[in-house]
């Protein structure tokens, strides 16, 4: 017998990627200018000019077998100790190389935390609305799904709900700040009251703090910070990801940062490379560890995500939605105008206008929509948002 679970999820596609497969299918009918793809969160503007500079550079000077080879299983060393002392140099940890393991992006980071961590039935407690794959990632790696809903119209932690969640099977608190798909950034005090939470809970079974970290670079108002989850709780694991940063979707590369003030670091530590060997993310992409251990501090240039934000947000409220402000990543999560959010979606293609429904993100009467397209498909995508808007109204 094969193995069942892997074989289901080989055979039903996310509805994000459902949707993507449709719209190139009806891209290649109707023409790509005639549909206005909102699905994927693929970012659509160009990596930073070091990044092409520093590959050029890479490949120009180094020994070619070296720059191709392999690394250590955990990253190279080199790389690893300047994203601790810059990560230092930033939040005031005191992290060194052997605190960080270079992984294929944010989504490897996430299963090897979860491999590391769990055992068969252990509980990982995440807030609604969330990205679908972490059930496969946290499920796969013998967890269970907690899924507390945000506080209503805000999407913020709904902390009475969280107390009564916790119990001594539960393992990780899991969050994602700037929030896929809602783009909700948790303040400092959310930050400050999870920890003071955990601390009080984590007591015989220690509980981890694990923040999903893709679109950390990814807030548009200055005021806005972003809390490094290890300033305020020690259990803490970061799982980082240059894919939006600096537009890397396809090169695959992050890290898993673990905090060393934890009592049992070097065991979880030893986890980490445990599950990177026996999952075989062993050795994270060579020239891309090399490239981002010399733009580290670089990002894309995210003004285009800001305006397409404003452009969007502006239009929709004026057309009669109700959305969810987003303070960073690049997605809108948007009252769908009729309960059932798939529904709505598959009205939505009428129009040509590619949305997500949120049942998947684990929150139902919602829609998301991706804004990290050209500023030029917003524009033309408006009146097909007001006719959909207009056909409620009817
Ligand atoms: N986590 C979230 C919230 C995401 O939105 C994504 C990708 O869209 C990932 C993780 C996976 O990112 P990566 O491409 O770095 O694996």
């Amino acid at each position: 017998m094969l193995n069942e679970s892997s074989v289901a999820l080989g055979k039903v596609r996310s509805s994000i990627r459902e949707l993507f497969e449709y719209g190139k299918k009806r891209k290649a009918e109707i023409g790509e200018e005639n549909v206005f793809d909102f699905s994927i969160g693929n970012p659509s503007i160009e990596p930073p000019k070091e990044v092409r500079e520093t590959l050029t550079e890479l490949l120009n000077t180094c020994n070619q077998v070296d720059l191709h080879g392999y690394t250590s299983a955990q990253g190279d060393y080199g790389v690893r100790k300047t994203l601790a002392d810059y990560t230092n140099e930033r939040f005031g940890t005191s992290l060194n190389a052997d605190c960080f393991y270079m992984t294929c992006g944010a989504a490897a980071s996430l299963t090897i935390t979860f491999n590391a961590i769990l055992n068969p039935g252990d509980e990982v407690i995440l807030f609604a609305p969330y990205f679908p794959e972490y059930k496969v990632f946290i499920e796969k790696a013998g967890g269970k799904v907690i899924v507390l809903q945000g506080l209503p119209g805000s999407y913020h932690i709904d902390f009475a709900a969280l107390e009564q969640a916790i119990t001594p099977k539960t393992k990780a608190i899991l969050i994602n700040s700037p929030n896929n798909p809602s783009g909700v950034v948790y303040t400092e005090d959310e930050i400050k009251r999870l920890a003071c939470l955990l601390k009080c809970r984590s007591t015989d079974n220690p509980i981890y703090f694990v923040s999903d970290e893709p679109y950390r670079e990814l807030v548009y108002d200055s005021s806005i910070k972003v809390p490094y989850i290890m300033n305020y709780y020690d259990r803490s694991i970061v799982c980082y990801s240059y894919s939006k940063s600096l537009s890397l979707p396809g090169e695959r590369i992050g890290y898993v940062a673990v905090d060393n003030k934890m009592e049992e670091f070097a065991d979880v530590y030893a986890g980490v490379c445990g599950a990177g060997r026996a999952l075989g993310f062993v050795c994270a992409p060579s020239l891309f560890q090399m490239l981002v251990g010399k733009v580290y501090d670089k990002t894309s240039d995210m003004s285009i995500y800001k305006a397409n934000r404003d452009m969007l947000y502006d239009a929709l409220i004026s057309y009669g939605y109700e959305v969810i402000h987003p303070d960073g990543a690049f997605y809108m999560f948007v009252k769908a105008m009729e309960e059932d959010s798939k529904a709505f979606a598959e009205r939505a293609k009428q129009y040509e206008l590619l949305i997500v429904p949120g049942d998947d993100f684990g929150s139902k009467g919602y829609v998301r929509v991706s804004y990290c397209v050209s500023p030029d498909t917003i524009r033309r995508a408006l009146p097909a948002f007001k006719a959909l808007a207009d056909s409620y109204k009817k």
